[in-house]
């Protein structure tokens, strides 16, 4: 058995944290540690998919629901819906937590660049 991810344990309540959104399959949260003026994190209620490869392969509805989930919580959290969507896919590309989820990027983003 693997310990349950930080995401479960939030999901669990063993640690606080406000939800801000949650769908049957889905919840959102704030980022501890923003990187944009708006940082919300999309994540599956289910541990099952550690990262958005494995759940494109897995269950790819889930995935197109995370993206209709992101641009419902950017509509409600900007002035104009404008969102980047960002996933860590590996130790090297800086993810560090193995329990898939979505950067939910916005407001003040002018670089192309993709870094969380
Ligand atoms: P990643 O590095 O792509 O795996 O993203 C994990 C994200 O989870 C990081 O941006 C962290 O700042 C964020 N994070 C870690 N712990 C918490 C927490 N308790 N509440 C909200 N966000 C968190």
């Amino acid at each position: 058995m693997t310990e349950p991810s930080i995401f479960t344990r939030i999901l669990d309540g063993e640690i606080p944290a406000e939800i801000l959104a949650e769908t049957d399959r889905l919840f959102a949260l704030r980022d501890i540690a923003p990187q944009a003026p708006v940082h919300l994190l999309v994540i599956p209620k289910t541990a099952e998919y550690r990262t958005v490869a494995e759940l494109a392969a897995g269950d790819p509805a889930l995935l197109a629901e995370m993206i209709a989930f992101a641009a419902e919580l950017a509509a409600a959290n900007t002035h104009d819906g404008d969102f980047r969507l960002v996933f860590n896919s590996g130790p090297n590309a800086g993810q560090t937590v193995f329990h898939v989820h979505a950067h939910v990027l916005a407001g003040g983003l002018t670089e192309k660049s993709v870094g969380a």
